[in-house]
């Protein structure tokens, strides 16, 4: 039972951490909206944990250990100097090397490095695999550039990268706009630089030199077996469901894939451009050539199936009637008014595959309708957590088959919803993963930094 005196203390304590938060990155809405999703969960830890408060550890948690700019300049394919902005963010230790994804993106600023970063750490955590946090990226736009322009680009970028990562210090791997090709570039510069074959600085890489087998299909796969198993807790299942899943890049096509395999329709899908709705179910085969091989936009889809329509604008994807919604495309793709019409059409769960896809507000919405709702930090697990067992394979000189790799990651899903389903238990929010997730990869980290001392 936890005292209101306690209670009260922890609000206060989180409301000023929050405050010093705010003032010093300032403007850093997306970082302020992920460290405030967090907090606010935070509050029964704290009052029943109150020596976390005397080790200030919201305090620690929400400043990077450190934050690396820098300048990555390269040359187009016109002879053309380029300039582009990187950053790595090396945000917590205190459970492994850092570990997170590098995002290629003309959105990506500090703010978002940091917000991925932040929530980088509590779902690293939440795997139970020993990885800290950390995430990277830059703004360069890949979309438009040759393959030479992506090499020269990526060569550069990893050339000072280098400096600051290693498979026991930092071991970054792809996120938006950085896959198998981008990966395999930048291990080939890192090998060069080194001159040794450290296999375990990157996962993501490809299959011939050192990559994981099921990794490519982690995320959304690890996303449809978590939310299979939060449905079937609540006597739902994919069969025979239709299903909505924005992007088509590697998470979302894999969660396609999964969720087709369980007997799910999948109908719509989308790229920055718009969406693609598909009565008969979307043929995965020419999302899957048209993405992962041709790197062309998903409107392309209808020359192919005729009967299927392009609308351009991606956020109208939501409108579609569906009983699974899965937001695999980015950050804060559905607000408030999206979270309304979905759940007025009788959406009957939500699992998150891309990072924060839900504002704030959306995540009320569905909390307040009682919708299933499975948070991007539990959910989309599944790829960091095979990542995690690349380097384990890297380290052991070992590779294990596709059905190993795909066993340990339902384990790791499994373990993942049953922990946050306690957590929510245990600090009275039932059934709310929100707070269930944040508490359970909170307190491994608090735990790990209080016996490690004042770092
Ligand atoms: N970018 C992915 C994520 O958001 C994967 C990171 C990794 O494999 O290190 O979790």
């Amino acid at each position: 039972e936890i005292k209101q005196t306690n209670t009260d203390m922890a609000k206060a304590y989180v409301k000023t951490v929050f405050e010093t938060v705010k003032s010093r990155n300032a403007n850093e809405v997306e970082f302020l909206q992920a460290v405030k999703e967090v907090f606010d969960s935070l509050v029964p830890v704290l009052a029943k944990h109150p020596h976390y408060i005397k080790h200030g550890i919201l305090e620690r948690v929400v400043e990077p250990e450190r934050l690396i700019t820098f300048r990555v300049p390269w040359m187009d394919d016109h002879g053309n100097v380029k300039v582009n902005r990187a950053f790595r963010v090396q945000f917590n230790s205190s459970l492994g090397p850092y570990k997170g994804g590098l995002r290629f993106h003309p959105s990506v600023n500090s703010s978002i490095i940091k917000f991925l970063g932040f929530e980088q750490i509590f779902k690293n955590s939440l795997t139970g695999q020993p990885i800290g946090g950390g995430k990277g990226g830059s703004d360069f736009d890949p979309k438009g550039k040759s393959d030479t322009e992506i090499m020269r680009f990526t060569q550069s970028f990893m050339t000072e990268l280098c400096k600051y990562i290693g498979p026991d210090v930092d071991v970054p791997a792809g996120d938006i706009g950085v896959g198998a090709r981008e990966i395999g570039f930048m291990f080939g510069q890192y090998k060069r630089i080194r001159g040794g074959f450290e296999a375990g600085v990157l996962t993501g890489k490809g299959l011939g030199y050192g990559g994981s087998l099921a990794r490519k299909e982690a995320t959304g796969y690890g996303a449809v077996y978590f939310v299979e198993e939060m449905m079937k807790d609540n006597k739902l299942s994919f069969k025979d469901s239709t299903v909505v899943v924005s992007g088509s890049g590697n998470v979302s096509i894999y969660a396609m894939e999964k969720a087709m395999q369980l007997g799910a329709k999948v109908v719509a899908c989308s790229d920055s451009s718009g969406y693609i709705y598909d009565e008969n179910g979307i043929d995965l085969h020419t999302v899957k050539r048209l993405k992962e091989i041709e790197y062309k936009r998903i409107s392309e889809y209808v020359q192919e199936h005729p009967h299927a329509k392009f609308v351009s604008g991606f956020e109208g994807i939501w409108s579609i009637p569906c009983d699974i919604a899965l937001p695999c495309a980015t950050q804060n793709e559905i607000d408030e008014s999206a979270a309304k019409v979905l759940v007025a059409n009788g959406v009957k769960a939500v699992g998150e595959g891309a990072n924060m896809p839900s504002t704030l507000e959306a995540i009320d919405v569905f909390l307040n309708n009682k919708i299933l709702f499975a948070p991007a930090k539990a959910a989309n697990a599944g790829g960091v957590s095979v990542s995690a067992l690349e380097m384990a394979q890297n380290s052991s000189r070992l590779s294990w088959t596709f059905e190993e790799v795909d066993a340990k990651l339902q384990d790791i899903m499994k373990n993942i919803y049953q922990e946050s389903v306690k957590a929510s238990e245990i600090y009275g929010a039932p059934g709310n993963l929100v707070v269930g997730a944040n508490i359970a990869g909170f307190v491994k980290v608090a735990d790990a930094m209080v016996s490690q001392g004042l770092v």
